[in-house]
């Protein structure tokens, strides 16, 4: 019987020569599994083997192939023992100097032999040399040395060589023939310009003809066209993943008219029309049996809160519970004040739950959790833990999203699942993520814009100053406070540690309580108990307090409207969305608002850039469109911390304009050749992302 041509995107490295049990190990440590994933794992840059330069045309720093004959072969007892062998090619000489060699080795480079090596050109002691040269013995006299193609380097792991993965992936290549590594794209679906078969593009950038560079056209195009490919099979992957969520049952939940009714009576402000938007496309998704996947995106101060509380209520009113969680204890305590202050009216029992609750207390919450006493529970990540159990979890609302990874989000859901009934989903951010990226990160959710604030707002007045006119700014904050204002300080450090962030705000305060004695100055930080930064906070909004010195704790969620002037330090080493979401904190209340980015010079180009879009914008779309130009997406996704997507080719910065494309050519992939979708998803994204394990 004939046996059946494997697919490259399926059959195991370990079929291939030379693909040993420890080779496997190290290859799995870079995700290479498959003979496809070996292919997908492209050279880092390449070294030019393809000319052969005279040695006498050396020059130090250069990379190069030389070829020559051994004059001199000895053991160089001076400083750090090492094999020295001196070639020549009748234009000058060069030493190769080998620190480790075995005795064979010693053997080989004997007098009179050719060879033929490519290193890095150095000064030695007795004029230009190579350290641990790649080199070859040549016995065919007339043998041509130079090689055909450009060489690959890899990324490597430790313990697995350049030559034994360039082995493994010119035999892959050799492989890959129509049979076997078949052109899933249908060529028309493929934007012109990189219209070439997966097989060549492939060749193209394993093994670059002579007189490419990485940067030539010709490789351009090819990357983009494997870009392209992944960037597509991730889209229909995040498309199959939305589509089995949906497949999967949630509880009715719908409002009783009477409670949304007296609960917009009771607010002390008039929901703006976005809001009222956003309400009916939440109350929408809530009274259908599919789990709501919703992500609210407003700017800091938009009144996403409001917005929340009013879901919540859908869920009390069909007897489900609700899930509330923030990524800090500050902020999480600020919910808890204002879904009390919102809903206790409505007989609603509402539980809080932190990392730092202990003892007996904890152990209340947690009861009044699982017994259903209490239909709210506003916490930390801690809701996700294993002692907390749900009584019936309706709706689950996240805010602050980019704080929590995917997994944490899935988690949570997980949790809820009861009777095969999935809890809703409401995620809130501040972030705005640029429409592009929506599709591929936040594929699996719905949105909603909150793009309205709320009337009476100011905007904020940015300045970016050097710390050198520190005293000049403490001067402008007794005029401030005199004028019944008050101001946020915050302290920053590089230093992720909290300890340290909390010293230097101690200390900020003392300085500014004794630079400013009729200043009365609170101070704030992580390392406070919870009970007592709320005394902190209530006693400032109560204007107990002209100046609250702070660490990064308030970044989120602190609302005092009185408070119009905050003073950040270390501007230059926050990122644009954490100012921007801290510079939310002043602009709240009628009257002018500042915000002063003090910065420690010199200030790189970049940096000031950074600083300027800030002071320019109030715009957190803008500022996030342009930290996007100047740093990439990753951050922006929050990809690093949460490895969302792990993408083996594309780059989002460069590829970024590729998505439209990739958009339209999935849904005519799925509409035309649903068979490919399911494969090109195997090829590219196999069992590797989290996602589509929830
Ligand atoms: P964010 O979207 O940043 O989470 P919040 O929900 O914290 O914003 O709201 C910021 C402030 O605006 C709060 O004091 C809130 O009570 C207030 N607020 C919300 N909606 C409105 C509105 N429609 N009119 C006036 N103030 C509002
Ligand atoms: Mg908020």
């Amino acid at each position: 019987m004939a046996s059946q041509v494997r697919s490259l995107d399926e059959l195991p490295v370990s079929a291939l020569k030379g693909a040993g049990a420890h080779t496997l190990k190290r290859l799995e440590k870079l995700s290479i599994s498959t003979v496809g994933d070996l292919l997908f794992h492209l050279p880092l840059r390449y070294e030019d083997r393809t000319r052969v330069t005279p040695i006498g045309q050396l020059k130090p720093g250069d990379h190069a192939l030389v070829e020559g004959r051994v004059e001199l072969a000895e053991i160089l007892p001076k400083g750090r023992r090492s094999l020295i062998i001196r070639i020549g090619d009748g234009t000058g000489f060069l030493d190769l100097r080998f620190f480790h060699y075995t005795a064979k080795q010693r053997e080989q480079l004997a007098r009179g032999k050719r060879l033929s090596c490519y290193g890095e050109v150095r000064t030695g002691y007795a004029g230009l040399e190579m350290t641990h040269p790649d080199y070859k013995l040549i016995d065919d006299m007339d043998a041509d040395v130079s090689e055909q193609a450009l060489t690959p380097v890899y990324p490597l792991t430790e313990g697995i060589h350049q030559k034994a993965i360039r082995r493994l992936a010119a035999q892959a290549l050799s492989m890959a023939d129509e049979s076997r590594l078949p052109d899933l794209l249908p060529e028309p679906l493929i934007p012109a310009g990189y219209r070439l078969p997966l097989r060549d593009a492939l060749r193209l950038l394993h093994q670059p003809p002579a007189g490419c560079n990485e940067t030539s056209p010709k490789l351009t195009a090819a990357r983009s066209r494997l870009a392209f490919e992944e960037l597509l099979s991730h889209h229909l992957s995040l498309g199959r993943f939305r589509t089995q969520m949906q497949a999967h049952r949630a509880p009715v939940l719908a409002i009783n008219r009477q409670a949304a009714e007296r609960f917009v009576r009771s607010l002390p402000f008039a929901l703006t029309g976005a809001q009222q938007r956003v309400i009916a496309e939440i109350e929408a998704d809530l009274c259908s049996d599919r789990p709501m996947m919703r992500l609210v995106q407003g700017d800091v101060g938009s009144g996403k809160t409001v917005v929340a509380a009013y879901a919540a209520l859908a869920a009390l009113s069909s007897n489900y519970q609700v899930g509330i969680m923030a990524p800090t204890e500050l902020l999480a305590e600020q919910h808890f004040r204002n879904f009390r202050q919102w809903l206790e009216p409505f007989g609603v029992q509402i539980a809080f739950l932190s990392g730092r609750l202990k003892g007996e207390a904890r152990k209340t919450e947690l009861e009044a959790i699982s017994s259903g006493a209490a239909g709210i529970v506003v916490g930390t990540h801690a809701l996700f833990q294993e002692q907390v159990v749900f009584h019936r979890l309706g709706l689950i609302i996240i805010d602050e999203q980019h704080r929590f990874g995917v997994h944490q989000r899935l988690a949570l859901r997980e949790k809820g699942l009861q009777d095969g009934l999935y809890p809703h989903q409401l995620i809130m951010t501040a972030t705005p993520i640029p429409r592009t990226l929506a599709m591929l990160g936040y594929a699996d959710l719905d949105l909603s814009v909150i793009d309205e604030r709320p009337p009476g707002r100011t905007p904020v007045k940015t300045a970016v100053i050097p710390t050198s006119r520190r005293a000049d700014i403490i001067a402008r904050i007794t005029d401030w406070v005199s004028k019944g204002r008050q101001v946020y300080w915050v302290c920053t450090l590089i230093e992720e540690s909290e300890v340290l962030q909390c010293e230097a705000a101690e200390k900020t305060a003392v300085m500014l309580a004794e630079a400013l004695p009729n200043v009365r100055v609170a101070l704030i930080h992580g390392r406070l108990k919870p009970a007592e930064k709320e005394a902190v906070m209530s006693a400032f909004k109560e204007r107990h307090f002209d100046l609250l010195v702070a660490t990064t704790v308030i970044e989120v969620g602190v609302d005092v409207p009185n408070a119009s002037l905050m003073i950040i330090e270390n501007a230059e080493r926050l990122g644009l969305a954490q100012l921007h979401q801290l510079r939310g904190r002043v602009g709240r209340g009628p009257g002018e608002a500042h915000c002063v980015l003090l910065y420690q010079p010199p200030l790189s180009e970049t940096a000031r850039q950074r600083l300027g879009i800030l002071r320019d914008s109030d715009d957190g779309f803008v500022i996030a469109e342009k930290d996007l130009e100047l740093r990439g997406p990753g951050e922006l996704l929050g990809t690093r911390q949460t490895g969302q997507i792990q993408f083996r080719i594309a780059d989002l910065t460069r590829d970024g304009p590729l998505l439209d494309a990739v958009a339209q050519s999935a849904a005519i992939l799925l509409k035309d050749y649903p068979d490919r979708a399911e494969r090109l998803i195997r090829r590219w994204v196999g069992h590797s992302v989290q996602y589509a394990g929830a």
